[in-house]
């Protein structure tokens, strides 16, 4: 074996392991090895009818889903895109949207070993409406996200999702400067809501593609 090889197996190995602990959470979870399968096998999951709520993923956007959602003419609720220029007070009731929406696509911050999802999050509509609403949950996650403990998920989702994210959205925190996380209570902080999702209730409604490349943040 070459060392791509061993990478691929070593990746693979991971993903079956995680993929049985999180079936036993009820989660849906499959592997795909590329973004390009990763892609094919999300497009596929997606209900052919009603809504679909795009919720702040840097990994759906990378391997294109969000821009064939995009051009795609679905009806969708996608507030990236569609709440410039609203006040606050209506950027708020158009992310309320996602609730009803028939799906939708998202990502997590990190993933233990043990199959549980982590996600910190500012306003709160990405991590409400994975929790309750849309009646199916799709998630794209790569392998880069899993960590072993669950310490060592939200060391993850705090020092290498937060400063991401953060500078990413050119925000004036800490952890900019830094790299890590601050813990810094500002108001201009994005970091409101620490989620832990233990398991899906009912099973089955979140899906989780895994993928054996370095995705997200
Ligand atoms: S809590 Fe503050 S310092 Fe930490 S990642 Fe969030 S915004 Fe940055």
């Amino acid at each position: 074996m070459n060392d791509k090889e061993i990478k691929s197996w070593h990746l693979e190995s991971q993903a079956k392991a995680l993929i049985k602990q999180m079936e036993k959470r009820g989660f849906n979870a499959v592997y795909a090895s590329a973004a390009e399968e990763a892609k094919k096998i999300i497009m596929g999951m997606i209900p052919a009818t009603g809504a679909i709520a795009l919720l702040g993923s840097q990994t759906m956007n990378q391997i294109g889903v969000f821009g064939d959602l995009r051009a795609s003419g679905r009806e969708l609720v996608d507030h990236a895109t569609q709440t410039k220029g609203l006040t606050p007070e209506e950027a708020h009731n158009y992310r309320r949207r996602a609730f009803m929406a028939e799906a939708m696509l998202a990502s997590a911050n990190a993933v233990d070993a043990e199959g549980r999802l982590y996600n910190i999050d500012g306003v709160g509509n990405r991590v409400a409406s994975m929790i309750y609403g849309p009646n199916k949950v799709i998630l794209a996650i790569g392998m880069n996200k899993v960590a072993i403990s669950p310490e060592e998920a939200w060391k993850r989702a705090r020092n290498t999702a937060g400063p991401m994210n953060n500078k990413r959205l050119d925000k004036p925190n800490p952890c900019v400067k830094s790299g890590h996380c601050h813990d810094c209570q500002l108001p201009t902080s994005v970091c409101s809501y620490f989620t832990i999702i233990d398991r899906s209730l009912p099973a089955g409604r979140i899906n989780v593609v895994l993928i054996g490349e370095e995705l997200g943040y």
